[in-house]
């Protein structure tokens, strides 16, 4: 058996295609989505996602600023600067790049960001609103996974699902959305014992470790969906996933590829969170 491939570019392009009729239309009524990136220091990676994420604003109609600061930023300037986009009428959602720089305590600038505002949904506001099930903003990654299964028909209730990985931006957040899903989910980190002995079991399994080959064939059930949420690189420098993508597309189901896969749907679920927040502040 060959895996059916779930293609991130092609659904993230459905998507995208309806962020930008919703853009327009709260543009129209005077309501320009606005989303404020911001940048600390010169990491090449954080740079790259950056301006990715600008482009897709500018690309679907939304208002998109680029704050950028020298690595020597002072935390207090830092949070002077989260509480002036809080104020902001034109700007609906505010993301701050991660990492930041040792100095900056990125908890505390996190906590700084206005729940409404926080389209990474990392706030413990919307942290815990998403625990108790009435989530306000699903943190991009986990809520991309999430309209894959639902765009390919993958039945999560009553599912065995297993998430490798318990970071509070996709391994976590991602297991709480399979168990509002109806799913019975296992989360295996780096000190579970024997991770096959719980995937072999597994409907639906995502892995999100930046290990790689951290799933190999052998540890899939046939039939499974595989989503790798991991980017890392090989030993030629190429972009890779957390899954031996060679091996284990000859027994699962469905998989991701990586590039490809999840990485593009976590900037567009990004552009629909801030639509949302668009949405609700023009509401109000
Ligand atoms: P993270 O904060 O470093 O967390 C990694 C998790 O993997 C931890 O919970 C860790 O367990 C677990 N882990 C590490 N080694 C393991 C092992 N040998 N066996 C089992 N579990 C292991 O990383 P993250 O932010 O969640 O990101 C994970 C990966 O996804 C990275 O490659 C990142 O680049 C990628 N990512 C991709 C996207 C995208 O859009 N595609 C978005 C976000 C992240 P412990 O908690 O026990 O240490």
């Amino acid at each position: 058996m060959t895996a059916q491939l779930i293609d991130g570019n092609a659904l993230s392009k459905t998507l995208r295609a309806d962020v930008a009729v919703r853009a327009a239309a709260l543009t129209a009524r005077g309501h320009q989505p606005g989303l404020a990136v911001v940048l600390v220091g010169d990491n090449p990676a954080s740079e790259v996602y950056v301006r990715n994420k600008v482009k897709a604003c500018h690309d679907n109609g939304l208002h998109s600023v680029m704050d950028r600061f020298p690595a020597t930023l002072a935390e207090h300037e830092l949070l002077a600067h989260i509480a002036k986009l809080n104020a902001d009428p034109a700007i609906h959602g505010i993301l701050v790049q991660l990492p930041l720089p040792a100095h900056i305590d990125s908890h505390k600038v996190i906590e700084a960001i206005a729940p409404e505002k926080d389209v990474d949904g990392f706030h413990v506001a919307n942290a815990g609103a998403l625990m108790t099930g009435k989530p306000l903003f699903r943190p991009c990654t986990p809520y991309g996974v999430m309209k894959m299964f639902e765009a390919h028909g993958i039945g999560l209730q009553g599912a065995n699902a297993v998430v490798i990985g318990r970071s509070n931006i996709v391994g976590k957040p991602m297991a709480l959305l399979l168990l509002e899903a109806g799913a019975t989910v296992t989360i295996c980190h780096s000190k579970t014992r024997d991770i096959g002995h719980h995937t072999r079991a597994a409907d639906v399994i995502v892995a999100a470790t930046g290990r790689r080959n951290i799933l190999t064939a052998d540890m899939v059930k046939p039939g499974a969906t595989v989503i790798d949420v991991g980017m890392n690189r090989n030993e030629e420098g190429k972009l890779c996933g957390d899954v031996d993508f060679a091996g284990v597309r000859e027994v699962a189901g469905y998989i991701t590829p990586v590039p490809g896969g999840v990485g593009p749907m976590t900037i567009t679920m990004l552009l629909v969170n801030t639509i949302e927040a668009a949405e609700r502040a023009a509401q109000a």
